[in-house]
């Protein structure tokens, strides 16, 4: 059986940068909506369901029914691109920027913060349609960017990888808060990012 994750803060505290209602509809509705579905389709599919999600993820050709395959990857996909969105936020803060070992590897790798905070924004804003954006660790802990339309990832049939970061560009995740200004949610989310769950995965 497949549970979200207990939000760590109150629905409110993401507020003023992502709103109550927000949270309470996205957390609340679509992502508990996702966890239904996806146990659904668990058990459609004869999957045990302590099977970790990321290697249902990366083993979806195992599934020989279409259907089930695609509820099983969009669901799939909604409830673990969900726990990785919620369990990163915190309360706002001004000048929020990453510490420790993550800010190191970002640095090393984008130059600086801005830098990279540019270039997984632009990413977030130019994806077409519902999607996400990444940060993420490849086989040899390298970072790289990507971006990822409906609820596709980038462990989606592929093993060794490790999310780290990402951000909810679905319209659902800013229209109550920032209407059709996406580059505007995509700008003040950094605000919230908890660099401490960050520099937890990348350990
Ligand atoms: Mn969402």
């Amino acid at each position: 059986m497949y549970e979200q994750i207990k939000l760590p803060y109150d629905e409110g505290a993401l507020a003023p940068v992502i709103n109550k209602e927000t949270v309470e509809t996205h957390y609340g509705k679509h992502h508990a909506t996702y966890t239904t579905n996806l146990n659904a389709a668990i058990e459609k599919a004869g999957i045990d369901p302590a099977k970790p999600i990321e290697d249902v993820l990366a083993d979806l050709d195992s599934i020989s029914d279409p259907a089930t395959r695609t509820a099983v990857l969009n669901n799939g996909g909604g409830f673990y691109n969900h726990n990785v969105y919620f369990e990163q936020l915190k309360a706002p803060s001004e000048g929020n920027a990453p510490t420790g070992k993550i800010k190191d590897a970002i640095d090393a790798e984008f130059g600086s913060f801005d830098a990279f905070k540019e270039k997984m924004s632009a990413l977030a804003v130019s994806q077409f349609g519902s999607g996400w954006a990444w940060l993420s660790a490849d086989k040899d802990g390298k970072l790289y960017l990507s971006q990822s339309a409906n609820q596709e990832n980038p462990i989606t049939k592929k093993t060794g990888h490790k999310p780290l970061l990402t951000i909810d560009v679905w319209e659902h995740a800013y229209y109550l808060d920032y209407k059709n200004l996406r580059a505007k949610y995509v700008d003040e989310i950094w605000k919230l990012i908890d660099w401490d769950v960050v520099n937890k995965r990348y350990a």
